[in-house]
């Protein structure tokens, strides 16, 4: 059929195994650091934080590692997801491009973070964990990790930026009905939080504060309660590979590939989960694909970062990771992709960008909404304001094609629908939405709190 729009696969064709990269590039991560003895950090570090199982898969090299049975039974509940040209789109835009969206939006939460969510959720349980604590800034990660826990009986704390708290409580509804304990933070819980209330009582929150506390609190539970995290980390990027091996089906359905691969990133998971398996073969057999990650003007992590060690969280409680950093003080501006407001960046990711396998460019926010509403009234779907970045540059992209006369296959991560966003296009629509440009001065400044090595 030529004329075909969704190209769909069915329940046998969720992958089994996840797809690690470790195995295939070119050389080793750097290493993770503890900041007190300054050595690479072991296992044993991690235990307190995290059960065995995720461990071992965070610093394996084995190429693939199998999905447990439980957790593809759960996966069968919205994947696999389909892959749609968006021939609307293309119409609108009147391009010889073709442009495909993966749509992660038509999970239960709405994104595609339950992808990790539920895996971690079944490893903490296999390991006999009672409790998991995270942390969530507009409240994807803590939904998805709220409904994990709840599958497999676990109980589930999440501290949440206290302004998102405040401005998305749908989303707070969203993880108690899962069963979860929602906590605004900065709370009084904490030390980490405590100090920061101190300092300021109307201290906004941001995820770097956030994280502190989750880890905090799992830290020093005396092994009772694991801490989750939803993005950065080499095993939830394993983990959302689940995407990208589906949409080299779906593409081999549809006849074509991709010339450029496009994805938000905010720690750089979604982007990864969908690249990832088509880096592969670029690093085998170089087709020339282009991978394309955006990220917001307001926190530019590989636009405007440094490549060095620097702490995951504010309070400087996690191991030094080498990565594109604004700097563990970075405090961000309200923009409404509250998933890109995060200091730090997925050491692969990193990886790949200074290697430049991977390219980076950084929007306002403006421009994006004027994507996200384009998207909406040709597409008909919403998309959350994270992924509507992606869709400002495929739009730009298509327009290129337009003006050469070249007819590229673009291709995006449509990584959750925009349900809960409604304010923010509100705000937009009102022409209420302010473009922020992060200084570099500012990341001079907050390179000075970052420990020496
Ligand atoms: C969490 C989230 C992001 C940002 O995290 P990544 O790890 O970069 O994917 C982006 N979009 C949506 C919809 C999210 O929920």
């Amino acid at each position: 059929m030529t004329d075909q729009n969704r190209f769909l696969l069915s329940e046998k064709d969720i992958p089994k195994a996840w797809y690690n990269i470790q195995a295939d590039l070119p050389g080793p991560l750097p290493p993770v650091i503890h900041p007190g003895t300054k050595q690479p950090i072991g296992p044993d570090d991690l235990a307190p934080l995290f059960p065995m199982g995720l461990i071992l898969q965070e610093v394996s090299q084995d190429q693939y590692v199998e999905i447990p049975e439980p957790v593809r039974e759960i996966y069968r509940l919205w994947r696999p997801t389909p892959l749609v040209r968006a021939r609307r789109l293309e119409k609108e835009l009147d391009t010889p491009a073709h442009i495909y969206y993966k749509n992660e939006g038509v999970s239960p939460v709405g994104s595609h973070k339950p992808n990790t969510a539920v895996a971690s959720a079944f490893f903490n349980k296999e390991a006999g964990t009672k409790a998991m604590t995270t942390e969530t800034g507009a409240g994807q990660w803590g939904s998805a990790l709220a409904m994990g826990c709840h599958f497999f009986g676990i109980d589930c704390e999440v501290y949440m930026v206290k302004i998102s708290y405040e401005q998305k409580p749908y989303r707070r509804v969203m993880m108690q009905t899962y069963g979860a304990q929602v906590t605004p933070s900065p709370s009084q819980k904490t030390n980490a939080g405590r100090q920061a209330l101190q300092k300021d009582p109307a201290n906004p929150g941001s995820l770097g504060l956030a994280i502190s506390e989750a880890v905090e609190v799992a830290a020093t539970s005396g092994g009772v309660k694991k801490y989750g995290l939803g993005s950065v980390l080499n095993h939830v990027l394993m983990h959302q590979t689940v995407i990208g091996q589906e949409s080299m089906k779906q593409f081999e359905l549809a006849g074509e590939g991709p010339d450029i691969m496009i994805g938000c990133i905010g720690g750089g998971s979604s982007f990864s989960g969908f690249v990832l398996p088509f880096v592969r073969e670029e690093l085998k057999n170089g087709h020339g694909i282009r991978f394309i990650a955006v990220e917001p003007t307001a926190a530019p992590s590989l636009t405007k970062g440094k490549y060095l060690y620097d702490f995951g969280d504010m309070a400087g409680s996690t191991p030094l990771i080498k990565m594109y950093t604004l700097g563990h003080s970075f405090i961000p501006a309200p923009i409404h992709a509250g998933g890109l407001r995060y200091h730090g960046m997925a050491p692969i990711v990193c990886y790949l960008y200074d290697t430049k396998v991977i390219e980076a460019v950084a929007v306002p926010q403006n421009p994006v909404f004027e994507a996200a509403v384009q998207f909406a009234n040709t597409e008909g779907i919403f998309p959350a304001p994270e992924p509507a970045h992606a869709i400002r540059v495929a739009i730009d992209e298509a327009l290129k094609c337009k003006k050469s006369g070249e007819k590229k296959v673009i291709a995006f991560n449509l990584c959750g629908h925009g349900h809960f966003d409604m304010g923010a296009y509100d705000a937009y629509l009102q022409g209420q939405l302010e473009d922020y440009e992060y200084p570099e001065a500012a990341v001079m400044e907050a390179m000075k709190e970052i420990p020496a090595l």
